[in-house]
């Protein structure tokens, strides 16, 4: 029966596909995917015959021409995420969509790239009596943040935040997330194309992200990772805790002649 399946991809590396995913690529008439965010290899698990449609290079009046074809011919139609569907994945406008059109619809989840950034730096994104939370974010840019949303208010809790969309800005977003209440000390971590050949990681203090995202020339696929849990061990890792060095910094202020 006709249905458009919204797979996740995975962060790259095309074994980290899902069992469910490949099986549903494999089975797929259609398999649709952007070239410049999922790792070709995916495309290794669709049939020969498959119609294989790059969406860059279809607007989404093309992709709603895909969709009535396959609920005409009956068409099995694989649409190919990068990561997880449900983390900026604009997947609710192609649901719009299906539903307007009659046209079936299930994700699939898929391995996101914040699993892989946390896995190449080989930490655990919620340590015990640091870290208990993790907020997901981004910076505005053509999508406006909405309000309440804003990088300084959620720097403000301290806890872990993986920061998705925005190394293009890193001054901007450095000062922001200072300016919530972070400590210039407080670990970063910088993953690019988490899970790629070319992966690669900065880890550095708050006070040098920007000049070392610059210096690195990140300017897209790379997830910022921001706060005291990233600090090595349970016990050494209060020491980067920002509550901590508001009151270092304070006292030193108020030691100050
Ligand atoms: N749905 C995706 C996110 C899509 S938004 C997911 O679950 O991962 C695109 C942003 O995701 C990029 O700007 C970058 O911040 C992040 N991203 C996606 N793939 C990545 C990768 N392999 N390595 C690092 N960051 C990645």
């Amino acid at each position: 029966m006709a249905r458009v399946w919204f797979i996740g991809a995975g962060p790259g590396a095309p074994d980290l596909l899902t069992v469910r995913g490949a099986r549903l690529i494999g089975e797929a008439d259609v398999v649709i995917w952007a070239r410049s965010l999922v790792n070709e290899g995916v495309l290794e698990h669709a049939r020969h015959d498959a119609q294989i449609v790059e969406s860059t290079t279809i607007p989404l009046e093309g992709v709603r021409e895909l969709y009535e074809r396959a609920v005409v011919e009956d068409l099995r139609v694989a649409r190919v995420h990068s990561g997880d569907p449900s983390i900026y994945g604009a997947v609710m406008e192609q649901v719009e969509l299906c539903e307007e059109i009659g046209l079936p619809w299930e994700i699939v989840p898929g391995v996101s790239s914040l699993g892989a950034a946390a896995a190449a730096i080989g930490r655990e994104l919620t340590v015990p009596e640091v870290s208990q939370s993790v907020i997901l974010t981004r910076r505005a840019s053509r999508t406006p943040m909405p309000p309440g949303e804003d990088i300084r208010s959620f720097a403000a809790h301290g806890t872990t935040m993986a920061i998705f969309l925005s190394a293009a800005r890193p001054r901007a977003l450095q000062e922001e997330l200072l300016e919530g209440g972070y400590a210039p000390d407080t670990p970063c971590a910088v993953v690019y194309k988490a899970s790629w050949p070319d992966e690669m990681v900065i880890e550095c203090p708050l006070e040098e992200l920007a000049d070392r995202i610059r210096k690195a020339g990140f300017t897209r696929q790379a997830l910022i990772l921001v706060g005291p849990g990233l600090a090595a061990g349970g016990t050494r890792s209060h020491l980067y805790s920002p509550q901590f060095s508001h009151m270092f910094r304070k006292s030193e202020g108020e030691d100050a002649p």
